[in-house]
């Protein structure tokens, strides 16, 4: 018979599993709690699109659109892509849903997305993004609002130490035209010197020189002109509403006058949130204003804001998570008594009692008590503990064991009363 070999992983994806699993479900889990604070409505959108949504508003020219993404024909002949990132297709539902009549809209999601990148730490072709966005307001409030929605998140989770916002802006679009002249002037006169990406993105958009990650273009990119001597009055304030918005919510920034953002639709504020604790993948949490977006899509002209974040990196940057305890171990004596146990069990989870039974029938106490990890209380049912059985008037069939491993304390109850004893026991454990 001819040997079968199993499937290999596809590259760039991953098994989240044990320690890191922790880690992954705790940042997602406190996203959650903190977008509710900021009440931020949760809402989730499917995992393709037709193509036109991300090659539209992303921009044709972006390496996520001409290189990374995800794009097949289906069965009916139609163009699909899998989601490299939540904006655009949060922007596609906010038109064809008629979500308009809601704006401003607060919204927050998270989950799976694709690109076709070259797979490395902290970079997969499967991760995963916390997303926030607020679609329908052009006021710098709602910029200031979703970053220090996204500082309170990084220390709640306890990574914000080393973990800096970089804030600048992109002005408005003649600040956007005036500041392009100048860069093309300036990358014209060291084209011998740029990486040929960037030399196509001469052509198409060299403010995304500037986000280039070619050590060619480096040195080049760093000495380009700042946005600074560009600004528009208008968009000057914009950017001082900002600013004195985070100072005024106590989020700290810093300026960097050449941070672009490799999506086409950015306009006025650009941000990250920058570690050196990740390597090249020192991005954690980044965003802007997108008010082209909506209009790029065939909709009315509708500002918008918001922010992405790799769930993989903000987890690599956790502290390890030990492993889920059960706050009680049941252990039949006998299998007489597996009935038993499985019906104290199933009362102390519907009590909501952190509740561990072991699926054996034949139980080994011994071995049992060695695998009982970092759980306190071990309860056992059936009579087994000759001294109790002489002292103790209860039935043998309605005889229960706690025992503290703690404290050494033990009691003998009727099963009656174990939920009352084994709850009490749990409060004061905690
Ligand atoms: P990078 O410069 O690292 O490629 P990006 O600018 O492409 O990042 P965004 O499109 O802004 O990233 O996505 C938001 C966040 O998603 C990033 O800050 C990062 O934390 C995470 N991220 C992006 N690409 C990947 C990837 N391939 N694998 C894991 N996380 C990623
Ligand atoms: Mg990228």
């Amino acid at each position: 018979m001819a040997k079968i070999t199993t499937p290999r992983p596809v590259r760039g994806t991953q098994d989240i599993f044990g320690d890191f699993e922790r880690r992954f479900t705790h940042v997602a889990e406190t996203f959650e709690r903190v977008r509710r604070l900021y009440c931020f409505n949760r809402v989730e959108v499917p995992v393709f699109e037709s193509t036109a949504v991300f090659a539209r508003s992303l921009g044709e020219t972006t390496d996520v659109v001409s290189k990374e993404m995800y794009s097949f024909e289906d069965r009916g002949g139609d163009s699909l892509t899998l989601r490299p990132e939540f904006t655009a297709g949060i922007a596609r539902a906010f038109l064809t849903e008629g979500w308009q009549q809601h704006a401003p809209l607060k919204l927050a999601t998270h989950g799976p997305v694709f690109r076709y990148e070259r797979p490395q730490k902290g970079r997969y072709r499967q991760f995963h993004q916390i997303d926030a966005e607020v679609i329908g307001a052009a006021e710098p409030m709602a910029d200031v609002e979703l970053l220090a929605m996204a500082d309170q998140l990084l220390k709640e989770l306890g990574i914000s130490d080393g973990v800096t916002l970089q804030l600048n802006t992109l002005g408005d679009a003649e600040t956007r035209d005036a500041w392009r002249a100048a860069l093309v002037e300036h990358f014209e006169a060291h084209r011998g010197d740029l990486s040929e990406d960037s030399l196509k993105r001469l052509d198409k958009n060299p403010m995304r020189i500037l986000d280039s990650k070619d050590p060619r273009d480096r040195p080049i990119a760093d000495s380009a002109p700042g946005i600074d001597g560009f600004l528009t009055p208008e968009a000057a304030d914009f950017f001082a509403a900002v600013t004195s918005g985070l100072d005024a919510a106590g989020v700290q920034w810093t300026r960097n006058d050449r941070l672009v953002r490799g999506l086409d639709y950015y306009r006025h504020t650009a941000f990250e949130f920058v570690t050196d604790r990740l390597g090249a993948q020192g991005t954690v949490l980044a965003g802007g204003r997108y008010d082209g977006l909506i209009e790029s899509l065939g909709g009315p002209a509708t500002p918008g804001v918001g922010w992405a974040a790799g769930i993989e990196r903000l987890a690599m940057l956790l502290e390890e998570k030990s492993a889920e305890v059960a706050e009680v171990v049941v252990l039949h004596t006998d299998r007489s008594y597996i009935a038993m146990a499985q019906n104290l069990t199933a009362s102390f989870r519907r009590a909501g009692i952190v509740t561990r039974m072991p699926f054996k029938d034949d139980l080994n106490l011994g071995k049992e008590y060695k695998r009982v990890g970092g759980s306190k209380l071990v309860v056992e049912v059936g009579g087994t503990e000759f001294d109790e059985l002489q002292k103790s008037d209860i039935p043998l069939d309605r005889m229960v064991h706690v025992k503290n491993l703690a404290t050494g304390a033990k009691a003998t109850v009727d099963v009656e009363r174990a939920i009352d004893v084994v709850r009490k026991a749990v409060a004061a454990l905690a």
